[in-house]
């Protein structure tokens, strides 16, 4: 069974909640089942977002389990915003956006990530929150080969930056 890794700590939470999906996907990136994983960091996974009408976009999921950022220990929540950082570093060289969101939401899956969106000039939308577009606009998938040179573009800059950085392996 899935189950919080900071168990009854760090905001985890009673036993009887539903299992993290957020969790569940870390599970998957850790055991390379997961196609959209880019870089496991010190206190992150990162993955290609589900959105790629933004081309680029990234979501960085905490190591940990924690509700909210408040209740994760200080210096790891200054640790994973560092770590997103890079990955909005990372975006930014790949994909020469107008703009970056960064956003720290939950209200679906309440484990502490960060949505890194690059926003870019041809966005007729681009002053309203990504959120504000359709669903079915938003979430498309790239051509699976501009797909891979993506992550491997992202992945590699971010092991520029972070040296223990473990990536996708070439494929
Ligand atoms: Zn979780």
């Amino acid at each position: 069974m899935l189950r919080h890794e900071s168990g009854e700590g760090a905001g985890g939470g009673a036993t009887t909640r539903r299992p993290c999906g957020i969790c569940a996907l870390i599970e998957r990136c850790r055991t390379g089942n997961f196609a959209d994983f880019v870089a496991e960091l010190p206190h992150s996974f990162v993955i290609l977002g589900d959105a790629q009408f933004y081309r680029g976009y990234c979501v960085v999921l905490a190591k940990r389990h924690a509700d909210e950022i408040h209740l994760m220990p200080t210096e790891e929540a200054r640790a994973l915003f560092d770590e997103t950082i890079a990955v909005g570093r990372a975006i930014a060289l790949a994909t020469w956006p107008l703009k970056l969101n960064y956003e720290c939401l939950g209200n679906l899956e309440p484990h502490v990530h960060w949505h890194v969106f690059p926003r870019f000039e041809a966005d007729a939308m681009r002053t309203a929150p990504v959120w504000t577009r359709p669903e079915a606009e938003r979430k498309v998938s790239l051509e699976d080969s501009d797909r891979r040179a993506l992550i491997r573009t992202l992945a590699d800059e971010l092991r520029r930056q972070i040296p223990v950085a473990r990536v996708a392996a070439e494929r």
